[in-house]
């Protein structure tokens, strides 16, 4: 089992900020921002290259409630996907890193 599937099945605790039946959105354990969040599926899905179109499609509306409950509509935000190893993906289970908080302006 990957380590964000057992986040998802609570065998690693995190810090949630937002959850439902399909999403979860917790607290990156190596913030690189005053604000760092990550959002999932609750289903085991490798990376944006290989999730569904149905999947992406409930969870845009997720992501953009996860950023209005971390107050960040006005100030903006960065989200960001990694795939694969070129990409930097070190987890390989789909997720988006909502960064923000301050200026991200040159990081
Ligand atoms: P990637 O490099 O795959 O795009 O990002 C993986 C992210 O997951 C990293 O920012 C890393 O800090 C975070 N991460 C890895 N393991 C854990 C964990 O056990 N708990 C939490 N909350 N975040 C994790
Ligand atoms: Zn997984």
């Amino acid at each position: 089992m990957c380590i964000f599937c057992k986040i998802v099945e609570g065998v690693i605790p995190n810090k949630t900020i937002l959850e439902n039946d399909e999403f979860l959105a917790f607290e990156d354990i190596n913030p690189q921002a005053n604000v760092h969040v990550i959002v999932i599926p609750k289903v085991h899905v490798e990376s944006f290259a290989e999730v569904s179109s149905d999947t992406m499609k409930n969870m845009t509306p997720f992501i953009q409630e996860v950023t209005e409950k971390l107050s960040l509509e006005t100030q903006g935000y960065r989200l960001i996907t990694n795939i694969g190893k070129d990409g930097g993906q070190e987890v390989p289970h789909l997720h988006f890193h909502i960064l923000g908080g301050q200026s991200l302006r040159g990081l």
